[in-house]
């Protein structure tokens, strides 16, 4: 188990040295994967993220809040004053309590919305009820993602292929259809991408297929959206250390090695990530839409 961080992110460091380096342990775990069962333990900001107001008054909804850079993700808003619902599957409802209390210590409302976003019907129920708890929304963040890794297109099933696409793909296309009407000028709808949407691995033929199509929905939507003052942006990341990873996303090898392929030679921390989708809801991105930013330790996915 690693100590959190408890310098905040404006603090001068090494960022090689900033959080754990590869080699780790063999760790898996059952789809979705839970924080606790990780080694080691990964760092959402929990003693580090300082905020300045920067989404004062705002009410967000963010998909797979519960961990990884979700979590991270809600964590950040609240001290930047943001009220946020977070959705999750119920398996994982110890984590999205302990996201709730995170939220709730910074005097700021949290609203919990466990279930499967497989379903265009929750889907829509799950905007109606961030938004009638929340008493609106300005903020979308879909995040929560489903990655299995498969040596083989012959070990690929449908029903794989199919649920991966259902998670990454349909659901935030359910979610922003639900949303759109309740957004008014100025509010953010942030994807989440991923380095595999422009330099696919070969264990993710179903994975990367889906983080393509993030990217390509992100540009098309930004257009729609651009002459009612909405914006949407994607946010790509390259190896971050959550329960996606440890849980089926990657074979056991590349547990213990994860992130050395980088030119940082780790993985990044979802605290790390955090602040981009906080600049991405605020307003200082005003003029960024239909952008995609990488986060990847020096990876050029493209
Ligand atoms: P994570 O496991 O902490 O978060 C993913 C979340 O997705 C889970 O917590 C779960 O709540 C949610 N989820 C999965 N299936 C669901 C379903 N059917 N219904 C409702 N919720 C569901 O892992 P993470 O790495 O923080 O993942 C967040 C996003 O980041 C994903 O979209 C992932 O593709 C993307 N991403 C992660 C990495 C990485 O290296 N960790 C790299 C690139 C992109
Ligand atoms: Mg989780």
């Amino acid at each position: 188990m690693s100590e959190l961080r408890t310098k905040n992110q404006y603090e001068k460091q090494n960022p090689l040295d900033q959080y754990p380096r590869p080699p780790f342990p063999r760790q898996p775990q059952e789809r979705p994967g839970v924080i606790g069962k990780m080694e080691p333990l990964p760092d959402h900001g929990e003693k580090s993220y300082q905020g300045f107001g920067r989404l004062k008054g705002r009410k967000a909804l963010i998909t797979g809040g519960d961990s990884g850079i979700g979590r991270a993700t809600a964590i950040a808003f609240a001290r930047e004053g943001a009220d946020v619902a977070i959705n999750y599957l119920p398996e994982e409802e110890e984590n999205a309590r302990q996201v709730v209390e995170l939220i709730e210590a910074e005097g700021r409302q949290a609203v919990s919305i466990p279930g499967d976003i497989v379903q265009e019907d929750f889907c829509q129920t799950l905007v109606e009820e961030a938004v009638s708890k929340l008493g609106g929304l300005d903020i979308v963040v879909n995040n929560a993602g489903r990655q299995t890794a498969q040596q083989s297109i012959e070990e690929l099933t449908t029903e794989q292929y199919d649920n991966t696409f259902k998670v990454n793909v349909y659901a935030p296309f359910w979610i922003c259809k639900a949303a759109v009407p309740h957004l008014e000028a100025g509010a953010s709808i942030i994807n989440t991408a991923s380095v595999q949407s422009f330099d696919p691995s070969e264990s993710l033929l179903d994975y990367a297929q889906t983080k393509a199509c993030n990217v390509a929905f992100t540009k098309a939507l930004s257009q729609q959206m651009a002459e009612k003052g909405i914006r949407v942006n994607a946010v790509a990341p390259g190896p971050f250390w959550t329960p996606l990873q440890s849980s089926g996303g990657q074979p056991q090898d590349k547990i213990e090695e994860f992130g050395s392929t980088t030119p940082m030679g780790r993985p990044g921390q979802p605290a790390e990530i955090a602040p981009i989708y906080v600049l991405l809801a605020s307003q200082e991105s005003s003029y960024m839409t239909g952008e995609v930013v990488s986060v990847t330790g020096g990876m050029m996915p493209y």
